[in-house]
């Protein structure tokens, strides 16, 4: 049809953990898939001091692989204090586009509140003074994560997978935050997180698959893949009545806009 142009879909895929050994026998190709269908940014967020190397050198691959650094709140037994100077060293000198992931996990038992928090605001003091976004992770604790980010204020960032609140979703959208939303969207009965990703303004979402962890309808029970990532868009486009490309020019202005990537 004359002047019908059939414009591509891009998507980014704001948090998968493709660095991790669960992709190690077909990484190249997982990735080489999902850009077929449309995911033009990978965001990589880090674990532990262990993994940072590995991460860079993964991302340093390939331009639409972005990194970010930070440790994780669930594996607080393997962070140590000089692994918060690293971190400080880390983010000058390898410009990660974000600090993450960090956050609070109060769902998992044992997990010592204290040191989470800890560590968690020491690391919203670094993404401060080295100007970078934050990648949250939260589970059982939004509000003292909203109350620490009042406390150190950061420039925005991503609430992670998010389960929340409405009321909180405007508390991290007042902060200058996106809310993460991926699989989980495309289960008929996540009714309450559906809710959501129909209630919020489109400016405040972004898409993310959380890989190899969480994963879509359509592969339950498998790893999970950033090549999923359409099936969260569409699950959101569906919720939200609005058109797939959309949503999808949408969201991926804003992933570009938060974590400056091109
Ligand atoms: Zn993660």
């Amino acid at each position: 049809m004359i002047g019908c142009r059939i414009s591509r879909v891009e998507i980014i895929d704001t948090h998968c953990h493709l660095d991790v050994g669960e992709f190690d026998a077909d990484r190249s190709v997982v990735i080489d898939r999902a850009r077929s269908r449309g995911v033009a940014g990978f965001v990589v967020p880090a674990i532990d001091r262990e993994g940072w190397e590995g991460l860079l050198c993964l991302c340093l691959s390939a331009p639409d692989l972005h990194p970010a650094l930070g440790l994780h709140p669930v594996y607080i037994d393997r962070h140590r204090d000089s692994h918060l100077r690293d971190l400080e060293q880390w983010l000058e000198q390898e410009r990660p586009v974000a600090v993450g992931e960090i956050g609070l996990d109060y769902w998992v038992p044992d997990l010592d509140r204290e040191r989470q928090m800890a560590l968690f605001e020491a690391q919203l003091g670094l993404a401060r003074n080295a100007d970078l976004p934050v990648l949250l992770h939260v589970r059982k604790a939004h509000d003292p994560v909203i109350a620490a980010l009042r406390r150190t204020t950061v420039k925005g960032g991503i609430a992670h997978a998010f389960n929340g609140s409405i009321q909180q979703a405007h508390q991290y959208i007042d902060l200058g935050f996106k809310l993460g939303f991926g699989g989980m969207l495309t289960f008929e009965r996540s009714t309450k997180l559906r809710a959501l990703a129909r209630a919020l303004p489109l400016e405040s979402l972004v898409l993310e698959t959380d890989a190899p962890d969480m994963t879509v309808a359509a592969h339950r029970g498998e790893r999970n893949s950033p090549e999923y990532l359409p099936d969260c868009l569409h699950a959101m486009a569906e919720v939200r009545d609005q058109d797939p490309a959309y949503v999808a020019e949408r969201t991926t202005a804003n992933a570009r806009q938060l974590l400056r990537i091109t």
